[in-house]
């Protein structure tokens, strides 16, 4: 989907009045949920040559296409298309199967999305291709394990358990310099809060599962990319035949409307609970990039230009039943995967088990925390409970 970009607005002006044809909608703000797989031709000769805006459900509907110009307009004119697809996991999978063949090499941060490593080590070893984990700080060190075939490196900025900032810039120098694409998963911080096209990225995917849909109602995926990437991007959509269905397409452009408070919001709650939290002392440590003394900082304010609401705590060592006790004891926080929502979350993780360049060792039980958008006072007073819990558990 290619449109022009009204760059000279701000971010949360595009969000907003990005990909609008009230003409066409008889005037509605919001376009219909285009529920349509065949698209009638006029005549034989529009048919034959495939004429027409729209050529089948699978390709696209008004309801795709103004997602796609909102999130186009928020990427900046570095982007060339988007691509919808039906998850992020998705998003990842069809990027990857797009940009790889045979006998090809990729290298992937060590803090990577667990089910993305699932996906190298299932799928791509399957069909041939070798994936090398790298360690998230190692910057452009990352050169010498680059191979005459490495085609790829997916980075993911912060990890979404272990919050460890890779520096996306000078890996994608590296990168460029060896004739290789840069992936990036930008579903923590959105381009809203990181510009990743801009920062040597060149194909920026996302679970729209998460912030963009907001609302933990949908599963949902997008594809940017560049110039550069776009062209094998759009093919590799095509041709693997990936689409999502309309009603969530729907969904994600109502999330892209009102980003830009649900973030400011978490952004604030997120740092407000990350700065009780290192107080706390049955704290050990808090791993938020947007903490002056997490060692991602330093980045993240360089690249980034807000947080989300999702972070870690490392915990001083408990047994993992009054860890459980205290989970059990939370009432505002529940316990579930993804995150994103309105609502806060916290789940226990361990990522030693599964780490291969790097090792796990933060001292303590771990907890990642999704700040939703209770009052921070409420959330506080959860927490309490749950530490009182802890500490009668030990
Ligand atoms: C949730 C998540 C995904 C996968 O998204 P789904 O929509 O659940 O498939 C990918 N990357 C990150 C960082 C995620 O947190």
């Amino acid at each position: 989907m290619d449109s022009s970009h009204p760059q000279e607005q701000q971010a949360e002006t595009r969000l907003v009045t990005s990909g609008r044809d009230t003409k066409a909608q008889k005037g509605f703000v919001n376009p219909p949920v285009f529920h349509g797989s065949t698209v009638l031709y006029p005549t034989a000769e529009d048919l034959h040559a495939h004429r027409g805006e729209f050529t089948y459900g699978r390709h696209g509907s008004p309801t795709t296409k103004a997602f796609q110009e909102t999130l186009m307009a928020l990427e900046g004119p570095q982007c060339a298309g988007v691509g919808i697809v039906p998850s992020g996991l998705s998003a990842i999978s069809t990027t990857l199967l797009a940009v790889l063949k045979a006998g090809d090499h990729i290298l992937v941060v060590d803090n990577v999305y667990r089910p993305s490593r699932n996906f190298c080590n299932g799928m791509l070893a399957r069909y041939g291709i070798e994936t090398t984990y790298f360690d998230p700080l190692m910057g452009a060190g990352i050169d010498k394990l680059f191979k005459p075939n490495t085609r790829a490196v997916l980075v993911e900025a912060p990890g979404s358990q272990s919050f460890e900032m890779p520096d996306i810039r000078a890996i994608a120098e590296v990168a460029h310099a060896r004739g290789a694409l840069v992936i990036d998963d930008n579903t923590w911080a959105t381009p809203l809060y990181h510009r990743s096209l801009e920062q040597g990225v060149d194909v920026s995917m996302q679970a729209a599962t998460k912030y963009i849909g907001g609302h933990s109602d949908i599963m949902f995926g997008t594809i940017s990319a560049n110039a550069k990437a776009w062209p094998i991007i759009a093919e590799g959509i095509r041709l693997l035949g990936v689409c999502a269905g309309p009603d969530d397409v729907f969904l994600a452009l109502r999330g892209l409307r009102t980003l830009s408070v649900r973030l400011a919001q978490h952004h604030r709650s997120g740092l407000d609970m990350a700065r009780w939290l290192a107080a706390r002392p049955e704290v050990a440590r808090v791993l938020h990039p947007g903490l002056e003394t997490d060692p991602g900082h330093a980045i993240w304010k360089r690249d980034f230009t807000g947080a989300s609401g999702l972070f870690s705590i490392v915990l001083k060592p408990a047994p993992q039943k009054a860890v459980d006790t205290m989970l059990n004891t939370l009432k505002l926080f529940g316990m579930g995967f993804s995150w994103g929502g309105f609502e806060s979350l916290a789940i226990p993780f361990d990522c030693d088990a599964y780490r291969t360049a790097t090792r796990w060792a933060p001292g303590g039980p771990t907890l990642r925390l999704h700040i939703g958008l209770e009052s921070t006072d409420d959330l506080k007073a959860d927490l309490d409970r749950g530490f009182a819990a802890l500490k009668a558990a030990m």
